[in-house]
């Protein structure tokens, strides 16, 4: 059949962020305008400045902008877009946005709308997959949502099992149950997450298997008929059931388990006549049976890995389907060379339950682009996270001819990295690719909660070597303000020197909770190989790291440094920006270190605030229902030798 292909001179993005500059990119190398959208608090976004035209939708929060279809859709009118690419998340998968532009005569850049909706549902798609003979973990997703049915199930199954949210999606309404005891209130939790999130509480319910692998399968079908496979991904380094390190192909995995898994994929997707690119995803046990999880009908975010093994460009496909081309290639010719291992750099605080951070960027270097190194971010210094969106702040991408040689390169790129003045992910996945077992290509999604102790270790007290050398990084980068005028004066020269006097300073710093009185002498070379590295200043912040994780050092300010420590002591302060979903505990109550406290709701998860330490509950400082910023006390609490 010949194709019948359409017209594509102008593209809107419905989408922010790296991936709305990385389709940017392609639709700018094919020729075709790109039209950014953008929230109130992307104003000055990078995906804003890079479009070629940008139109405001006001609004900051998701629902008040990227996912009002009536502004996006005026939007694409407006600029006279011929398709509109919908990213991930947000719209990207809503049938009714599909059918919507579908109505103005607007091409959607995925699959049928009638595609979204078989997949939609978790329930309904195992549903679907079990006809067309797709294996499935063992579960009950039917419609009957009672309590005892669920008991009733997970009996049959066996424990541990999973919840998980029909509607669900980044790990949102999921809960695990070990016993027959926790079933009711991970269901009661998993559900209220759904609502928020979703605003479907219907669940289903499986069988929770012992660290798996998380692998699957890029697939792409045109409009003529034609599906492919391009091949595997393995995204089983994860945290909270979510991805943070993907990789193409998966390690180890032979031809022949590649080819069952891709021709299953291709099933599922013809099952509900597929069009464009689309994710099968699956879990692969230890005895190499695997199981449908679920097709996720949109790009991923981890696509680039594809696009490494195979020289693909992923979304100029997308485009090209959309205009009615044919794939122009068979399964066979398919390439699949070398390794690639993708990194989701997060603002999140890993030692704190992984919650997101937002804040601004006080500092950002990224490593540089090349053979073998892509950059996919849409950050620069200086930019704030906004507590809105995905705290995701750029994906680092390394290729090589093997995996070991990816590897490698990807820890070079990340320590070419530095983030500061919000937390972040980035000595977490600095120590997962430099994990022996890594190496090794021993992963699975239970890597690293058995690996925590070398991921996570406990933070060092920090030394008088630290103070010392941390003082002196201070004042070499401090910009002199004396004698600013005459660069050449040795009064000038940040190094303490004096006439007739030792070079000495006396600076008293603060690191975190820690503060420290130092006199430093500056003619003093380093004293070991354990000394900070400086990788920055920014204003009066001093950006080092130490013994792989980042530390910032200021000079204590003497005025508020009372009233700072007064605030912190015998009080929990909420960890971010969120909504009090309920109080565990009541005043007087005698609480042990890692009792929950209070569940806060943020980036619609719930969250447990828990006890630092035992003791007695002073006072309640919120209620239900309300709306706290990170840093609000939330409770105050009297340690327990204080109560004692
Ligand atoms: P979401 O759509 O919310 O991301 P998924 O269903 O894709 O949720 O699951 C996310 C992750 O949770 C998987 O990659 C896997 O690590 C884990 N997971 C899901 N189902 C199971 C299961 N039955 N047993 C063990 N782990 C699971």
């Amino acid at each position: 059949m010949k194709p019948s292909t359409q017209t594509l001179g102008t593209l809107l993005i419905a989408n922010r962020g790296e991936i709305a500059c990385r389709i940017i990119r392609t639709a700018r190398a094919m020729g075709i305008r790109s039209v950014a959208i953008y929230s109130e608090a992307d104003a000055n976004a990078r995906h804003v400045h890079e479009a070629d035209l940008a139109i405001p939708l006001g609004g900051s929060k998701p629902a008040d902008s990227y996912l009002q279809i009536d502004k996006v859709v005026a939007a694409a009118l407006a600029c006279g877009a011929d398709a509109v690419h919908p990213g991930y998340g947000f719209l990207s998968e809503n049938a009714t946005f599909a059918r919507r532009l579908a109505h103005e005569g607007i091409l959607f850049l995925g699959p049928p709308a009638e595609a979204i909706e078989a997949m939609g549902s978790k329930s309904a798609a195992k549903a679907l997959m079990e006809q067309a003979g797709v294996p499935l973990v063992p579960g009950y997703h039917d419609q009957a949502q009672d309590l005892q049915t669920f008991v009733d199930a997970a009996q049959r199954i066996g424990y541990p099992v999973l919840l998980k949210a029909a509607a669900g999606g980044g790990g949102k309404g999921m809960k695990v149950a070990e016993s027959a005891a926790q079933l009711g209130p991970a269901l009661d939790s998993a559900r209220r997450e759904a609502l928020a999130a979703f605003g479907g509480g219907h669940m289903l319910v499986e069988k929770y298997l012992a660290a798996p692998r998380h692998v699957e399968i890029q697939v792409f079908a045109d409009g003529h008929g034609h599906c492919l496979y391009l091949h595997e991904r393995d995204c089983s380094i994860q945290r909270r059931h979510q991805k943070v390190l993907e990789e193409a192909p998966a390690p180890g995995l032979d031809a022949s388990l590649r080819r069952a898994m891709g021709e299953a994929a291709v099933r599922a997707a013809q099952a509900i006549g597929y069009v464009g690119a689309g994710t099968v995803e699956f879990l692969l046990d230890g005895d190499a049976r695997f199981y449908f999880m679920e097709m996720n009908t949109r790009l991923q975010v981890e696509h680039p890995v594809t696009e490494a093994i195979t020289g693909l460009d992923l979304v100029a496909w997308q485009i090209r389907v959309a205009r009615g081309e044919a794939l122009p290639l068979t399964q066979e010719q398919v390439p699949l060379l070398g390794h690639a291992i993708e990194v989701r750099l997060y603002a999140e605080d890993p030692a704190g339950g992984f919650l997101p951070a937002s804040g601004q960027l006080a500092l950002y270097r990224e490593p540089a682009a090349g053979p073998g190194r892509r950059v996919d971010s849409a950050v620069r210094e200086g930019d704030t996270i906004s507590p809105f969106y995905d705290p995701m702040i750029a994906k680092l991408i390394a290729w090589g001819e093997t995996r070991e040689e990816a590897r490698l390169r990807l820890l070079a790129m990340l320590g070419e990295t530095a983030v500061g003045g919000i937390k972040s992910n980035l000595a977490l996945l600095q120590r997962i690719l430099a994990t022996p077992a890594f190496a090794q290509g021993e992963v699975d999604t239970g890597f690293i909660e058995r690996h925590t102790p070398a991921l996570l270790p406990t933070p060092p007290t920090l030394t008088q070597a630290f103070w010392q050398s941390a003082a002196r990084a201070y004042l070499r980068s401090t910009p002199n303000s004396v004698c600013e005028q005459d660069r050449h004066s040795p009064w000038s020269a940040p190094t303490g020197w004096r006439l007739l006097a030792p070079a000495q300073a006396t600076l008293d710093l603060r690191c975190g909770a820690h503060s420290q009185l130092c006199t430093v002498s500056l003619a003093t070379p380093p004293a070991d190989l354990d000394e900070p590295r400086l990788v920055g200043r920014r204003g009066d912040v001093v950006y080092l790291q130490w013994r792989g994780d980042p530390y910032e050092v200021s000079q204590v300010d003497a005025l508020s440094a009372g009233t700072a420590g007064a605030a912190l002591e015998g009080s929990l302060a909420a960890p971010m920006n969120g909504s009090i979903v309920r109080l565990l505990v009541g005043p007087g109550q005698v609480v042990e270190q890692g009792d929950g406290l209070v569940v806060l709701e943020a980036m619609k998860m719930e969250h447990t605030v828990r006890a630092n330490r035992a003791g007695v509950i002073q006072a309640l400082c919120c209620e239900e229902g309300q709306m706290v910023s990170e840093g609000t006390v939330l409770i105050e609490m009297q340690e327990a030798d204080h109560a004692a």
